[in-house]
């Protein structure tokens, strides 16, 4: 048993405009609270476009609801001349209280490295957000170094240089499971979050090693449950199946699904 609550994140990824994100955030929160959802039980947050953030919060302002607001990306800098970048600043006032970072889409489309990763992180940091740092291997990686290697290097540099560390959560996606219907055993995902908890204590201390650690990649509500019986693996970040607002809560109700 841990008192690690588990975080479901759904990353939108490029879909949606603004009313689409309403009405997604709508039926997600009516559909999880006909299945009475506990919220502080297993929290659920959404990842959408910049666009949507603020006519997400607005709802999820007026409404109450209990679904947690988070943003794709961070700029690593306050403000200026940066031309189409989104600062800390500007997403915390919108009650923004995730923030992915180094998602492999970005690592790989956008030249994010290690050392632009740790900034992001400190950029959230700064701006009292959550940074979920993504972090996974190539299948190339994979098969050269092992699954845990590149994870957990990603996981120490993202971390490293900072006067102290803040809240964070890890997403462990490898990367040939993101988005290719391909995914890792639920025994994988376990020992690949087992090494990056142990790489946090060696490196960081027991807080740090007490962090939730999620498992990301071709997660859908018929498989969730595998990966959560391990009491390593803290949640899920998914991304394709957050767009449906059925299969989504299907999957934040992932305790329905496991038997002990
Ligand atoms: C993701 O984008 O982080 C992801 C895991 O995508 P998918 O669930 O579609 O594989």
């Amino acid at each position: 048993m841990t008192n690690r609550i588990p975080l479901i994140a759904g990353n939108w990824k490029m879909n949606l405009d603004h009313l689409q994100a309403i009405a997604l955030i709508q039926k997600l929160s009516w559909t999880l609270d006909d299945a009475d959802h506990d919220f502080g039980e297993v929290e659920v947050a959404v990842f959408p476009p910049f666009t949507d953030l603020r006519s997400a919060q607005t709802l999820i302002d007026a409404e109450k609801f209990e679904i947690k607001l988070g943003a794709q990306d961070i700029s690593q800098h306050e403000s200026g001349a940066y031309t189409g970048e989104i600062s800390g600043q500007m997403l915390s006032k919108l009650n923004v209280e995730y923030v992915l970072v180094g998602h492999s889409e970005r690592r790989t489309h956008h030249a994010e490295d290690d050392s632009i990763v740790q900034q992001k992180v400190a950029a959230a940091w700064a701006n009292n957000m959550i940074p979920i740092i993504c972090v996974g291997e190539t299948l190339e990686e994979l098969e050269t170094q092992g699954q845990s290697a590149v994870p957990i290097i990603q996981t120490i540099n993202a971390l490293s240089d900072h006067e102290s560390l803040g809240e964070f959560v890890i997403a462990y996606e490898p990367v040939w499971a993101i988005g290719t219907g391909k995914v890792a055993t639920a025994l994988e995902a376990s020992e690949v979050a087992t090494a990056i908890r142990q790489a946090l204590e060696t490196n960081f201390g027991e807080d740090a090693a007490n962090s939730r650690i999620l498992y990301g990649g071709s997660v859908k509500a018929n498989n969730v449950a595998g990966f959560l019986q391990s009491d390593q693996v803290d949640g899920v970040l998914v991304g394709g199946a957050s767009l449906a607002a059925e299969e989504f809560s299907g999957i934040s109700r992932f305790k329905k699904h496991i038997v002990l």
